[in-house]
């Protein structure tokens, strides 16, 4: 099976259905718009099936995305590999009862948009601050000189200084 856009999820479980596929940056626009025109393509591997009682959906995204490097502006492309163990939960209170363990996705009416809440999980994956692997060997191998010690003012106690003007008399 692909990866459809949204799915069933009573019916995933009961019948532990499985998503093998690719999904191009093109389908997830949000995604899209954080990458270079290269884009990139993700491979989904996910399995539905139930998880003491929760439908949990389990597996992996890998691929590889077309960002722009912040260091020296060129296209480079960065490794995707993203471990997923989401359960789908109807309500708040399952979700916060199983966020300490795992990654709760509420669901509404029965219905997981599959593709959105794979481009969600990508979009956190995403680096912060993305850099070519050039650039990230020469920020490795010159570390910024390392910011002089903030030095805490020194404040003399009045008191202390009185003390002293007394004693010099
Ligand atoms: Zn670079």
């Amino acid at each position: 099976m692909g990866i459809p856009t949204k799915i069933r999820v009573s019916s995933a479980a009961a019948q532990a259905e499985r998503y093998d596929g690719e999904l191009s940056s093109k389908a997830l626009p949000r995604l899209g718009g954080l990458l270079t025109d290269a884009g990139g393509v993700i491979r989904v591997s996910l399995q539905a099936q139930l998880r003491q009682g929760h439908v949990a959906l389990q597996g992996m995204l890998a691929g590889s995305l077309a960002l722009l490097c912040k260091r020296c502006g060129k296209s480079y492309d960065w490794p995707l590999e993203a471990e997923v163990d989401w359960r789908l939960v109807a309500d708040e209170a399952s979700e916060r009862a199983l966020m300490q363990e795992f990654e709760p996705l509420l669901v509404e009416d029965d219905e997981l948009q599959l593709r959105e809440a794979i481009e969600d999980e990508v979009l956190l994956c995403l680096p912060m601050l993305p850099r070519c692997e050039s650039c990230e060997n020469m920020v490795a191998s010159q570390p910024e000189a390392a910011a002089p010690m903030e030095e805490e003012p020194r404040r003399e106690n009045p008191f202390a200084a009185l003390k002293k003007q007394l004693k010099s008399d």
